[in-house]
């Protein structure tokens, strides 16, 4: 391709708002430009970098037998509302009318489409296991799109769905998955850290993210140095630190020799700092109690219980059992010198959405100002952290302004409603699995495979036949990866100052061309080295512009197509002609004969893409 035939306006001025070098670069050297927040136009540089992620992608999932259809983007809302997504997916789901005032989504996912698709087409198990997937534009309607295309509101999925007749054939296939996964994260060149993951309030039995390392990473890992361990913070274990008493008996036997409950001032003490530094006892020794505000929380709750009931709905909350609570509040206690993390939370009220509750809802249910609540008398369901459990001389608020209480005793003073790991593990926390000191390091997640279970096809009524012709409702996987994220990793990656470094399998073209003028010898030479390497399947560009070489040489580096071929006539004046080739990943250039160049360089071409293809 000659450069001047092509469209790729880069630029010398970074725009004002790309803090991240994938984004810079990814403007400046004409890959893309923006329509609006969080809404990108590829351009023909940026285009042919995507379309070789997008064909990575394509084989490696065919390679696990996934077979490819094209669903619309836009579905109807009566699949969403099948599911219960219509209610719970939020504000981000952008949802839109048709002129008869038909109710439509523009697909942030498609395990709705995929499922309606298959209950309209399964009888028996001998169709079983089936794997589909969707290269397709989804959308977001991000909060906060940023860093470019990494975060935006309209992106390209590749979204897996698998469809089986028991758990040992998922189980099967989301191994393939996942190593398809990993195979096509190396084709990118990408370093991943596969880290285990929530399963959420989708009630998943397995899920595993790709993480990228990242300074601007929106994820937390928690990592093993010893034995590999590596978990989204969001479902991080740590060995326990505590001693655990699980059953109220056995901690109230422990607590026999503690004195009784007392009542102590704690003037305008609010924080577990303030208290500790007033009472002269460390963080450890007290209970932080927390409200939290819950959305469709669908956990097992006291509202059977007629007393638990009673004290539940005189705190405000309603409850149209049975199904999920719209609005629930929640307390969660842990140990003083940790802190609880939401999304465990929210996989343990199997709820939607968890945030902590406003202060005036905290006064309305504490009876308190913010920072006196505790567990003992308080009439709401308690989450316990499981350090709780081991608590039995504590100090916690007394659910009345300026005042605590001292001695308090898991099981002879307060117990909880559900006793769980709700705790944001650390750096320095002791592994799970060998003991060994975890670290934290800041990930960006590119993919993520999971068991979905029977969620959707439970909810849409899907089922078919079994060996005995007995109905079975299948079990689900998903597996996604975010193309344009990818994308913009391998740039997080691969870069200098000077740009982009492409692997050679992604790279927009495998050599730049660059004579000095293109004019003369050196246009003939030019033209023949292209021609050359086209014979061999090389892609090329070609810098035929009337631009100063260091510009040439400027774009090359910020474009990062992986090898450049130099022609000058001082080398072509040589005897044998030379050209200079050049590596985008090495600083030293050399000289080779003219005649041998195409050669020279396909080889170089073909030793990458073999060595990242492996
Ligand atoms: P995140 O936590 O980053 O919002 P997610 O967990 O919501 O992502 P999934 O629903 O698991 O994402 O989607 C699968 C993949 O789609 C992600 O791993 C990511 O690569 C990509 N993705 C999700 N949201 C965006 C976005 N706003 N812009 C670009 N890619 C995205
Ligand atoms: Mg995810």
């Amino acid at each position: 391709m000659l450069q001047s035939k092509t469209f790729i306006p880069t630029l010398r001025e970074v725009p004002t708002d790309a803090v991240t070098a994938s984004h810079r670069f990814m403007f400046r050297s004409g890959m893309l430009r923006r329509l609006a927040n969080g809404l990108f136009v590829y351009l023909p540089l940026g285009l042919r970098a995507f379309r070789k992620v997008e064909q990575i992608i394509r084989e490696e999932m065919d390679a696990t037998g996934a077979l490819e259809i094209k669903p619309p983007v836009v579905v109807p809302g009566e699949l969403w509302k099948e599911s219960g997504r219509w209610d719970s997916m939020g504000e981000s789901m952008l949802r839109v009318k048709n002129r008869q005032n038909g109710d439509f989504v523009v697909s942030p996912t498609a395990e709705e489409a995929f499922t309606a698709v298959i209950r309209d087409e399964l009888s028996s198990y001998r169709q079983l296991p089936l794997s589909l997937y969707q290269i397709n534009t989804k959308y977001r309607d991000e909060i906060r799109p940023r860093y470019g295309v990494m975060r935006g509101r309209e992106f390209v999925m590749k979204d897996a769905y698998s469809f089986h007749a028991d758990e040992t054939s998922l189980d099967k296939t989301y191994d393939d998955m996942g190593g398809a996964y990993r195979r096509i994260f190396k084709r990118c060149g990408l370093s991943v850290i596969p880290v285990k993951a929530d399963s959420g309030a989708m009630g998943g039995s397995g899920s595993e993210e790709f993480m990228v390392e990242s300074d601007i990473g929106d994820n937390t890992l928690i990592l093993c140095g010893a034995c590999g361990y590596a978990a989204n913070v969001e479902k991080a274990a740590c060995r326990p630190d505590y001693t655990p008493r699980p059953a109220p008996e056995e901690a109230r036997a422990a607590a026999a020799s503690v004195p009784p409950l007392e009542k102590i001032a704690t003037p305008s003490v609010r924080t577990i700092e303030e208290l500790s530094a007033f009472l002269k006892t460390g963080a450890k020794q007290f209970i932080k109690t927390l409200i939290y505000r819950a959305v469709n929380a669908e956990a097992d709750f006291p509202g059977k219980d007629g007393a638990r009931l009673a004290e539940h709905e005189s705190s405000g909350q309603k409850r149209n059992a049975p199904g999920p609570l719209g609005e629930a509040f929640f307390a969660a206690a842990i140990r003083g010198d940790l802190d609880v993390n939401e999304v465990k939370l929210a996989a343990v009220l199997k709820a939607t959405e968890v945030s902590l509750a406003a202060d005036a809802d905290v006064e309305r249910i504490t009876g308190a100002p913010v920072g006196f609540a505790g567990p003992v008398g308080l009439g709401l369901p308690v989450v316990l952290d499981e350090t709780v459990t081991g608590m039995n001389d504590a100090v916690t608020g007394a659910l009345a302004k300026d005042l605590h209480y001292r001695h308090a005793a898991y099981g002879r003073d307060f117990e909880g409603w559900i006793t769980a790991d709700i705790r944001t593990v650390k750096a320095g926390d002791l592994c799970p699995v060998c003991g060994g000191a975890l670290y934290e390091k800041k990930g960006n997640e590119l993919g993520h495979i999971f068991k979905l279970g029977r969620k959707y096809t439970k909810a849409m009524n899907v089922s078919c036949l079994d060996e005995s012709g007995k109905s079975i409702v299948p079990v689900m996987g998903c597996y996604g990866i975010g193309l344009d994220r990818t994308l913009a990793s391998i740039i997080e990656e691969h870069h200098d100052e000077a740009g982009i470094i492409w692997p050679m399998t992604v790279a927009p073209y495998h050599v730049i061309i660059i004579p000095v003028r293109y004019e003369g010898a050196m246009k003939l030479a030019a033209d023949t080295l292209a021609a050359e390497l086209q014979a061999r399947g090389v892609e090329i560009l070609l810098d035929d512009r009337a631009e100063r070489p260091g510009v040439k040489f400027n774009d090359a580096d910020l474009m990062g197509i992986p090898l450049r071929a130099v022609i000058g006539d001082r080398n072509l004046a040589l005897s044998p002609p030379c050209v200079e080739v050049k590596r985008r990943d090495e600083k030293e250039s050399r000289l080779v004969e003219a005649a041998a160049a195409a050669e020279e360089l396909s080889g170089l071409v073909r030793a990458e893409l073999e060595r990242l293809n492996r």
